[in-house]
């Protein structure tokens, strides 16, 4: 079997000759080997710009070395860490004497790897006032798998740590209960591997399929809500769901909303789904953003200074997952520069392209848009002058993201929703700034709204 890292230090070594040593210091002595997929070597950089550059500047060069060390490699894919985990779960491992096998799991010398995440731990979540009942439910699940939380259902704006939980849970197991057989999956995977069973028509297939989810102690399934009108997946898994919940089976599921709120899928799915622990996590606050930021900074091994941690806690205050690319843009442009970013208005150069970028690119008809998806309204409706429940506070909403994340003029805002009078629009505005302190589900709306329209 190839040694990935082994090979990669060969590369390097050719590549430091046929690169000038500053450019081989920042773009290439940095890179990290991440696995082999199909007949390439998959690099990961540190943020999209670096990407772009080795793209443009260096690849062909170590496409070559690469090629030269081994002749099955022929290309070189360069990635960001958020894409890692995908090439990891499309790996192909290469054994010396049989090719290329995908999908083989990787072998530790002859130690079984986890197939969760390393870095999404326990000891690595951050506790705040935001995400503690769920970290409790998931605590205690994975102390006592099948006990009286069954199933759980955790839900979430994106990025606020769902999947880091259900890869604890996992890391968890596998390190305390290596008998029992425990299973993540994405709810999209779930789907795929259906479609296939049902296209393949094969009743190996078919029984591959049950026999896997149905020998599970412990079934994760990530992201339900890719269920909604999937309903051959939704059949299937309704009866897998059952025969695992009648045997005192953990089943474990997250989603980007409540179950109640799973309005178009299957009510016997939705019921059972709510039938036994129901968690939310909330956006956290600052101190815990700041917490979260410095436990990332010292897995990097990057010193965050408070003032630059505060800084970007401020810009990203909905979505851990953005906050965390941010960071990373901070820890990349100080090892450019050799100089450790400390104080906010040098971490504002860093960043001023990444926040000017997004500003300029937004406009009030993506924000509405986006409320529309959200709440599956019309825009016709929306700027309409219908005062029905289900449209004013989406429009209410709407009117708040404008005037949050635009300099659009009041005035302006009132012709764009059907001639309204700016003291309408300011009354709009208010109403939903007050209820985003009293109301929990406006608080998660506005920000899963506002997630949407800044993460497209
Ligand atoms: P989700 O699945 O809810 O979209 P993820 O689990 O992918 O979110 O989390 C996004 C990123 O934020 C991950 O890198 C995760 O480690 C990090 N994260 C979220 N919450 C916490 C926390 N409380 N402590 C540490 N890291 C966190
Ligand atoms: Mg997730």
């Amino acid at each position: 079997m190839i040694n990935i890292e082994e090979f990669w230090e060969d590369a390097k070594d050719e590549l430091s000759k046929s690169i000038q040593a500053i450019s081989y210091e920042v773009w290439i002595e940095k890179l990290e080997p991440v696995c082999l997929v199909d007949n390439a070597i998959v690099l990961s950089t540190i943020s999209a710009n670096a990407k772009r550059t080795i793209d443009t500047r260096y690849k062909d060069t170590i496409k070559e070395v690469v090629s030269a060390l081994n002749s099955s490699i022929t290309d070189v894919i360069i990635t960001t860490p958020d894409k890692k985990d995908d090439f990891l779960n499309k790996q192909t491992v290469f054994i010396e004497d049989q090719g290329f096998v995908t999908n083989e799991p990787p072998k530790d010398n002859g130690k079984k790897k986890s197939p969760f995440l390393e870095k999404y731990t326990f000891e690595n979540f951050v506790e705040g006032k935001s995400n503690a009942y769920a970290l409790a439910a998931c605590k205690t699940i994975a102390e006592h798998p099948g006990g009286s939380f069954n199933p759980l259902f955790i839900y979430s704006g994106v990025g606020l740590g769902k999947t880091h939980l259900l890869h604890a849970i996992g890391n968890y197991l596998f390190k305390n209960k290596k008998q029992m057989n425990v299973l993540y999956v994405s709810a999209e995977t779930l789907v795929t591997e259906l479609i296939n069973v049902i296209r393949n028509k094969s009743n190996d297939e078919n029984n591959r399929f049950r026999e896997k989810y149905r020998s599970c102690d412990v079934l994760m399934v990530d992201d339900v809500q890719f269920l909604i009108g999937k309903e051959a997946t939704q059949e299937a898994f309704f009866h897998i769901f059952n025969d695992l919940y009648q045997d005192n089976k953990q089943i474990i599921l997250t989603s980007d909303r409540a179950p109640k709120d799973l309005t178009t899928l299957s009510d016997r799915l939705r019921t059972r789904f709510g039938c036994g622990l129901t968690v939310d996590i909330q956006v956290p606050d600052m101190e815990t953003r700041v917490a979260i930021l410095k436990t990332k900074a010292a897995q990097s091994k990057f010193m965050l200074s408070d003032e630059v941690a505060e800084f970007i806690a401020e810009k990203s205050p909905s979505n851990i997952r953005e906050m965390e690319g941010l960071l990373n843009k901070i820890i990349f442009f100080s090892s450019l520069t050799n100089n450790v970013i400390t104080t906010k208005e040098l971490a504002y150069e860093a960043l001023s392209e990444f926040i000017e970028d997004k500003g300029e690119t937004i406009d009030a008809s993506d924000i509405i848009d986006a409320v529309c998806k959200y709440f599956k309204i019309s825009t016709a409706d929306i700027i309409s002058k219908k005062k029905t429940k289900s449209i004013v506070e989406p429009r209410m909403v709407a009117i708040y993201l404008i005037t949050e994340l635009l300099p659009t003029p009041l005035v302006q805002i009132g012709e764009m929703f059907g001639g309204r009078d700016h003291t309408t629009i300011i009354h709009a505005r208010d109403k939903i700034s007050d209820e985003i302190k009293t109301n929990p589900r406006i608080k998660i709306t506005v920000a899963d709204i506002r997630n949407m329209i800044l993460n497209r």
